[in-house]
């Protein structure tokens, strides 16, 4: 296995990765440079088979429509986050007022915790995490976790657009920090920052948070 990254793209900043497995490769989130994924696919001589969504946000489908045209892979994405692909004011490109995202019109394939997708001979597993959306997941690969916008480096995504809620990240946050993880040193990929060690995060970052959010709940 192999993680090919990207500098961060667009106005947000987004940040995707090639996962590289014996040729094959899946795409994290589709910002829009695609130009750069296609140059990337073919100087490493990859075939991309996948696009695993963490989200449907407009900063993570914007080149969607386009890179899975031009390659065909199978899009794959949570479906309580799958209408976001279509539909401007849930993917937030109208509350950013951003023009309307390029629709994706073909197949998905749904995730759900537990599943295991299989990149020719890697396991990838699949985390519900709902809360910046009810669709979030996060992707796990060997000792490499792909966040989205759930968990970055040092904070969390947010959870006050449509879609998001706080009660709901929070159980999340609980899951990723008391989760039975099988191998030491995992580094989390976010979808906006440099990427951290997940024991940086369960040790710091998500008590830090908890612990503001339970002072507010006392008040
Ligand atoms: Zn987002
Ligand atoms: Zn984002």
């Amino acid at each position: 296995m192999k993680i090919i990254s990207f500098p961060p793209y667009g106005l947000f900043g987004e940040v995707c990765y090639l996962l590289e497995n014996n040729g094959s490769a899946a795409l994290i989130d589709a910002p829009g440079n695609n130009d750069e994924i296609i140059a990337a696919l073919s100087s490493n001589n990859l075939k991309l088979e996948k696009i695993l969504l963490t989200h449907g946000h407009v900063d993570h489908i914007e080149g969607l429509a386009d890179i899975a045209e031009k390659t065909g892979a199978a899009v794959y994405i949570h479906p309580a986050d799958k209408p976001k692909l279509c539909d401007s004011v849930t993917n937030l490109s109208e509350y950013f007022g951003l023009p309307p995202v390029k629709k994706y019109s073909g197949e998905t394939v749904d995730v759900r915790e537990g599943d295991i997708i299989d990149l020719n001979g890697l396991d990838i597993k699949v985390m519900e995490t709902p809360g910046h959306t009810s669709g979030s997941v996060m992707y796990i690969a060997e000792d490499a976790i792909f966040s989205g916008d759930t968990l970055f480096k040092g904070s969390i995504g947010r959870t006050d657009m449509p879609d998001g809620n706080n009660a709901l990240m929070m159980k999340s946050l609980d899951k990723i920090a008391s989760a039975k993880w099988e191998l030491d040193n995992y580094t989390v990929y976010s979808g906006h920052t440099a990427p951290t060690k997940l024991s940086e995060e369960i040790n710091h970052t998500i008590p830090y948070l908890k612990g503001l959010y339970s002072y507010d709940d006392l008040l």
